[in-house]
Parts: structure tokens; sequence; C-alpha cells
């Protein structure tokens, strides 16, 4: 599967006095299996962008392909079977008496039969650590807010996407429940070799995670590349009121000191690495 996005423009309110240019001229190919990440600050276009990958908006000019097909012609419903959104805030949106009938309320509507329903709903449930069983019993509003989360994520798996994209799955969650779920997420990426797009305004979240980043700046592209190259950006990123990864100051204020370290370095474990190296070769 493959999304492509041609001269996308989206204005909201377009002629009106409140008219808004959300995304200008954007241009990009998402491929099957990738693991990228959308950066940007608030109001840079992130959701908006979002949203058209799976053609909840149509754009107000150039094109969204998905398999070559426009999402201003294709049937809406086949592109949401295999382009899987998770919203930002997704919990308020489960309204069904039990977290399970609220997982299994997508598969259904694909008139699958029951066995196949039931299998989905354990497997998506499985894939985010929800206890199925307990999900019977439970109403989603007697959960936790990290709990709430799996269950409305569990919901889009189990339409067995082969795109999955969060917007901000982890807004609002404490640094346990953001690391779970983003190791989950990583996890079906790698054993179901789902693509996935994920949206945050979290450098840390995004250098640990995306093989390639997507930086939006006021409506527009502004990078796209793998978290060294657009972090080797890291004063222009400043400029658009994002900040690199705090290891990449640390590493280029490391190298100013005179120890020969590897300012690419943009996680924790390789900058010890790095680090560890350097001093070595002081030493010796
Ligand atoms: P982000 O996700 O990066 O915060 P958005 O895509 O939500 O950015 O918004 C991009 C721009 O479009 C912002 O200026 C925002 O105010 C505007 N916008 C977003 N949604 C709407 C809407 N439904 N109606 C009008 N303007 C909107």
């Amino acid at each position: 599967m493959k999304i492509e996005c041609k001269n996308l423009e989206h204005i909201y309110n377009k002629s009106n006095p409140f008219e808004k240019v959300a995304l200008k001229d954007i241009n990009l190919e998402i491929n099957l299996g990738e693991f990228i990440g959308i950066i940007g600050h608030t109001g840079s276009g992130k959701s908006t962008l979002a949203q058209h990958l799976n053609g909840l908006l149509e754009p107000t000019g150039g094109d969204v392909l998905v398999d070559g097909i426009s999402t201003k012609t294709k049937v809406k419903t086949d592109i949401r079977k295999n382009v899987g959104l998770v919203f930002q805030y997704p919990e308020y949106q489960l309204f069904e008496e039990t977290c399970y009938k609220d997982i299994e309320f997508g598969p259904k509507n694909l008139g699958l039969t029951d066995k196949e329903i039931k299998e989905r709903v354990e497997w998506a449930c499985d894939a985010v650590g929800l206890d199925v069983e307990h999900m019977k019993e439970k109403s989603p509003f007697e959960l936790s807010g990290g709990q709430k989360r799996r269950v409305a994520i569990a919901g889009v798996l189990a339409m067995e996407p082969e795109v999955l994209i969060l917007d901000e799955p982890t807004a609002g969650l404490d640094p346990r429940g953001r690391d779970e779920i983003l190791d989950q997420i990583a996890m079906l990426h790698e054993e179901r070799k789902i693509s996935v797009v994920l949206v945050s305004h979290s450098m840390e979240d995004i250098a640990k995670y995306v093989e390639r980043m997507i930086v939006m700046n006021k409506g527009e592209k502004a990078f796209d590349g793998t978290p060294k190259e657009v972090f080797s950006h890291y004063k222009e990123l400043e400029s658009m009121g994002l900040a690199a990864p705090q290891i990449t100051y640390i590493m280029h204020d490391l190298q100013a000191k005179g120890l020969p370290v590897d300012t690419n370095a943009t996680t924790i474990e390789e900058a010890k690495r790095s680090i560890l190296r350097a001093l070595e070769k002081q030493i010796l």
C-alpha cells in the first residue's frame, strides 16, 4: 500500500472571512512498512495532514492518492479499511456499554463472520496489552486514561489496517503510559510490518522510534529525512519553535569543549556509546 500527496493544499473555510490555509503544496510518499513521524509546532498542519491520509478530508487543491487512486474518487470505506486513523484523545469517542463492544464495532461493520470478529478483537486486545475477558465486562468509563486510549487504538487495529496513523497517541499520559503505548506500537510495526505514521510534538519520542521524520512548519513540509539528517538542522528547527532532542545539544556542547563525540547521536544509547569511545581515546 502506498499513499502519495501531490501538491496537496488544504484551506479551511475557503472564500469566507475565516479562511485559513492549513496545508500548502505538500508532496510526499508513504510506502508500505515505513515508520514515519510527523512533527511540528501546534498549528503547523499535522492533524490536517493526518486526516488527508485516510481520506477524511478532501483536498482543496492537489491530490492524495491511495494505491494510485485519488481519495476524491476512491470509496471512503475502502480507504478506511486499509488506513486506520486514531484521533487525538480517541477515548472521547468510546460509546459502547463495554470495551469489547467498542473494539468489535468496526469489524462488525465489515460483514465478517462471528468467528473472524472474535479473532480480530482478541488479536487487537493482545496487541495493545489488554485482557480480552476483562474487556467483556468493563465499561470504557471505568478505565484509566491509558487503558481507555488502548481500547480506542484496539478498535482501529481490529480493522487490520495496513497503515496505522496515530495523532498524538500519548497526549496527556504519564511517562510510563507513554512508553508502554509507543513500545507496543513499535512492536506491531516490527512483527506485523504495519506502516505507522506517528504524529507527535515530542522530538524524544520521534528520535527513539521512527525511521523517517517529516517536519511541518506553517502548513509546509520543512524537512523529510532520517532523524539524523533532520536533527543536523537543529538551528533551523529552533527557528520553527522546535528543539532537537536534548542529547543533540549535549553532544554539540561536548564537542565544543574538545571531546571528539559524534554529534549525530540522537538517542541516549547512541550518545552513551559515543561518549565512552571518545573518553577511551583520550585515556589511551
Ligand atoms: P496541528 O495538528 O499541527 O496543531 P492543525 O492541522 O490542527 O495543526 O491546524 C492547522 C491550521 O488549521 C491551524 O491554524 C488551525 O487553527 C487551523 N484549523 C484546524 N482545523 C480547523 C477547522 N476545523 N476549521 C478552521 N481552521 C482549522
